[in-house]
């Protein structure tokens, strides 16, 4: 996941930075940081935390200048070091640079390898940081050659911002497997962010999607100029679709609320249940319950409450309560669901963990049959293009049948959305990146290739 922002051009550049993160917090919580430049100086700051912690007046003043880069790390499991923080600063021969990077390296550790070979240093288990040692490597005089040097030497998915003192590059690679668009502010700056919902929030006009294999370059005083680095072959990623994005976010052309409601409808011609009643699991699973109560042409109701509370600091539960830690964060409205035959839909089913204490909330409160919809085909291969699931073993649906998931979970149906009824809710418009679901591995990496927060 993570989420990237761009600003140029503005007095105020850091400001709407962190405006844009803030609207950008569900793409990563484990770190935030912006860097801005003021032609002169790189100024940086980085934190553990949410971006409201992170970030007050006192530090968004030290953030002068007219262009700042930022990022949202994604929180991944035992990774909580503010070394691996972005944006990634470091001085080299053409002066100061700092880059921010939402994606996945393939080749992470054959770079990394042979640059270490060579005598480089590295401080993190972070692919950016391959990328600021392949620019400061390049023998080339101009920043921007160098970052093509760069960019032929890495593979995955990539969406970079680099910013040296006075100006900004923004890259997506060849597949776009991760979202990012332009808008324009309405002093004339520019942004680049990850999401478009980020725009809403500065008031910024949505431009385009930053095409894949672009490169834009901002500079002082001139619009920004586009280059086609690779030839463009789009993937697009669907879980960005299925999940990771906010619904209000509108990614090549299509807001995914809509694509959600889309999965849920598709869902239902799929895997009709008998029920009285759909109800999501709060939030990812809304639009998509919704889609399948249409569908349906059943009564679609928030039987579960969710409190928003929940933060890293909760303590740590008791045995008793710890086997129902779900129950922290979701409640069932008991009369509403008792006797009833109810479908639950969520998103997707990633170890099981999340439906199988629903579907026994759902039965304690009283349900007489719980049929389980997931707006997602089976999860069945690690995404190594930004999304961070381990290993093969860890998904439930890599070993096990639905009817096997269905009985450990508890479930009296379980349904999955197939692959097809996936692109077709999307639009048969694209090469979908699917590979969480067939396992192709277009980009390069394989199942066994570290992941995002891969420690060797
Ligand atoms: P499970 O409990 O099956 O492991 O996970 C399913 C739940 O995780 C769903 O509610 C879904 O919304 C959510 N989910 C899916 N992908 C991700 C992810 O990459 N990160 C996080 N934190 N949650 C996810
Ligand atoms: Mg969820």
């Amino acid at each position: 996941m993570c989420a990237i922002v761009g600003v140029f051009g503005t007095e105020n550049a850091a400001q709407l930075a962190y405006y844009a993160l803030f609207a950008m917090q569900h793409r990563g919580q484990e770190s935030t940081g912006i860097s801005s430049a003021d032609g002169k100086k790189i100024h940086l700051v980085k934190r553990r935390g949410l971006v409201t912690d992170v970030f007050h007046e006192g530090r968004l003043k030290l953030l002068k200048g007219s262009c700042a880069i930022g990022h949202n790390r994604y929180s991944t499991a035992g990774k909580d070091s503010v070394l691996d923080a972005q944006p990634v600063f470091a001085k080299y021969k053409l002066g100061e640079i700092s880059v921010a990077h939402n994606g996945n390296l393939t080749n992470k550790y054959e770079v990394r390898d042979d640059l270490i070979e060579k005598g480089a240093i590295f401080q993190t288990e972070m692919d950016t940081e391959n990328i600021v040692h392949l620019i400061a490597k390049s023998q080339k005089n101009k920043l921007k050659a160098r970052i093509k040097d760069m960019l032929n030497k890495i593979e995955g998915a990539y969406c970079l911002a680099i910013q040296s003192r006075s100006k900004m590059f923004v890259v997506r690679d060849r597949f776009g497997i991760r979202p990012l668009s332009l808008g324009k502010l309405k002093n004339g700056g520019y942004i680049v962010a990850s999401e478009t919902c980020a725009f809403d929030l500065v008031g910024a006009e949505f431009v385009r999607d930053v095409e894949p294999g672009e490169m834009l370059v901002f500079e002082k005083g001139k619009e920004p100029q586009s280059e086609m680095i690779f030839e463009s072959d789009p993937h697009p990623c669907a879980f960005e679709y299925i999940y990771f994005a906010r619904p209000d976010s509108i990614i090549a052309g299509k807001t995914v609320y809509n694509m959600r409601l889309q999965m849920g409808k598709q869902l239902a011609k799929e895997t009709p249940a008998k029920i009285d009643l759909v109800l999501p699991v709060p939030d990812s699973g809304v639009a998509a319950a919704k889609g399948y109560a249409d569908g349906m042409g059943v009564p679609f109701e928030m039987g579960i409450v969710r409190n928003h509370y929940v933060g890293r600091t909760f303590i740590e539960p008791t045995q008793e309560i710890r086997d129902l830690k779900v129950k922290l964060k979701l409640s069932p409205i008991k009369d509403m669901i008792k006797g009833k035959s109810v479908a639950i839909v969520d998103d997707s089913l990633v170890r099981g963990t999340t439906s199988k204490q629903i579907v026994r909330m759902l039965k304690d409160a009283g349900a007489k049959e719980v049929h389980m919809r997931i707006a997602a085909p089976e999860i069945k291969y690690p995404c190594r293009y930004g999304i961070d699931t381990a290993t093969s073993q860890e998904l439930i649906s890599f070993s096990k049948t639905p009817e096997e998931i269905a009985e450990y979970i508890g479930a009296d149906s379980l349904g999955f959305l197939s692959i097809e009824g996936l692109t077709k809710s999307l639009g048969d418009d694209s090469n979908y990146s699917l590979v969480s679901f067939d396992g192709n591995y277009f980009a390069g990496g394989n199942a066994d290739s570290p992941g995002c927060s891969t420690i060797r």
